[in-house]
């Protein structure tokens, strides 16, 4: 097993990390911008490293720097946690390439080749996988566009081939949007991903999401851990996540997870990983693979009951999985509730500032991953998530009554999402399980 870890993140991923690096026996190093001096993962870690201003381009993007300070250390590995330099696969080969430190993800060619949307596409299709019709090649011209649009009907969707997160998509309802929204897409695609290549897909008017948890490890194991339901949705941004989805039955779940096993194999990708898809009128198609730890990892180890940052860490140190697909076995229902500092009043508007009170709820099947504490000051600088409310229950139904009990006790001393999802506890859609991606976008406005 490694001996001493630098974890390239900030906030409650690098934690989560540093935890189970924890009971490993394996150190931890953290590094952190200036903004970050008195943050939670810096107390957390065994050694912590500045590694340059608040702006993330000039700290945690900076992956020169991070290597740098990984040999300064005597660091054997380093995990990227989600976002920043996670899905960067020169940053991974930079990595893969440093004497004595292991990259704790998939090979960065396994990166490369799922993070071109159209080469992903290719090997999900050669893998046998549905995936949502569309162009295995990039789009040239708006004309080809409106070629595909009376092909397979609008709307369509283009999007970016570097994208991800809802960005670099746009939507295209008629024939005379097409110029307007491959050029804007071409745009977001250079400004987001340094990629101006675009693609087009069937735009899907009503679907659930539905992505499955994989772990691969370096000796021909390929498991899935089952799905998360994220079609709860705010701009196509996940808001709540679930496990298991409604949106399936047993037969679609045995079909959907093996699926996701076969398109893994097919890309020699190794570690966790997620693969995602849209589900819609009983049948599943593949939308991309995120060849990371995601935010809502948690809801599948709570059901599932297995660590998946340790398996992450193993995995890398060469060891085989301790499972086979039948050992793994679905109990209960787990809800993952983003608490990010934002106003649900005021158009989910940041809200940064000092928390003059942090008091999460606890008690039986309740877990908070954060790295914060009362006192701290939450900087404008990153993501606005600042906690995660993880509740698990025996069934569904009591999930909701327990997550309710669980928010009703959560006070946070800048105003955050936690009314929004008390609100959501209580809308029938999202109680029957209902809710598709749209359904939050059709029924909150913009200003509520
Ligand atoms: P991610 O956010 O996981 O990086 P994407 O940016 O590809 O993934 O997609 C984000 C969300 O956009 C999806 O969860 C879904 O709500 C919506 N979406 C993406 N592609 C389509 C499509 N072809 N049809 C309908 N909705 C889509």
């Amino acid at each position: 097993m490694f001996e001493k870890l630098l974890v390239a993140n900030r906030g409650e991923i690098a934690v989560r990390v540093m935890s189970a690096c924890e009971e490993l026996g394996i150190e931890t190093v953290a590094v952190y911008s200036d903004a970050d001096r008195d943050a939670g993962h810096v107390d957390y870690a065994d050694e912590a490293y500045n590694i340059g201003p608040a702006p993330a381009s000039k700290s945690y993007l900076d992956g020169e720097t991070i290597i740098e300070v990984a040999n300064r250390a005597g660091a054997d590995a380093i995990h990227p946690g989600y976002g920043f330099l996670a899905e960067n696969a020169e940053f991974a080969s930079q990595v893969e390439s440093a004497e004595g430190i292991t990259w704790v993800g998939p090979s960065s060619d396994a990166m490369t080749a799922l993070g071109e949307k159209t080469n992903a596409r290719r090997i999900m299709q050669a893998a046998d996988v549905p995936v949502v019709p569309g162009t295995t090649e990039p789009v040239e011209s708006a004309a080809e566009v409106r070629e595909l649009g009376a092909e397979f009907g609008y709307p369509i969707a283009i999007k970016a081939e570097g994208g991800g997160g809802g960005r670099g998509m746009k939507i295209v309802r008629s024939e005379d949007e097409a110029d307007d929204a491959f050029e804007s897409a071409k745009r977001e695609g250079e400004a987001y991903f340094d990629n101006d290549s675009v693609y087009v897909e069937k735009y899907l008017e009503d679907p659930k999401h539905v992505e499955v948890q994989i772990l691969a490890d370096h000796h021909g194991t390929a498991l899935h851990l089952g799905e998360r339901d994220c079609s709860l949705q705010r701009r196509h941004q996940k808001v709540i996540e679930e496990a298991p989805s409604t949106a399936l039955d047993s037969g679609l779940r045995e079909a959907i997870g093996n699926a996701a096993r076969r398109g893994v194999r097919e890309a020699d990708y190794t570690n966790a990983g997620t693969v995602e898809f849209l589900v819609e009128d009983g049948e599943f198609y593949f939308m991309e693979v995120n060849t990371r730890i995601q935010v809502e990892h948690t809801v599948s180890e709570e059901v599932t009951g297995i660590d998946i940052v340790r398996e992450q860490l193993r995995i890398a140190a060469g060891k085989e999985l301790p499972y086979t697909q039948d050992d793994i076995e679905i109990d209960g229902h787990a809800m993952e509730f983003r608490i990010n500092a934002e106003n649900p009043a005021n158009g989910f508007a940041p809200t940064p500032g000092t928390l003059s009170t942090y008091d999460p709820p606890g008690g039986l099947g309740v877990r908070i991953d954060d790295a914060i504490e009362k006192g701290d000051v939450i900087a404008g600088d990153y993501d606005s998530m600042i906690a995660k409310l993880i509740v698990r229950a025996p069934t569904r139904a009591r999930c909701l009554e327990r997550s309710r009990r669980a928010l009703s006790h959560f006070d946070v001393g800048v105003e955050t999402t936690i009314p929004f999802h008390r609100l959501m506890l209580d809308d029938e859609t999202f109680r029957t399980g209902a809710h598709t991606t749209n359904y939050l976008d059709e029924t909150v406005s913009d200003d509520d």
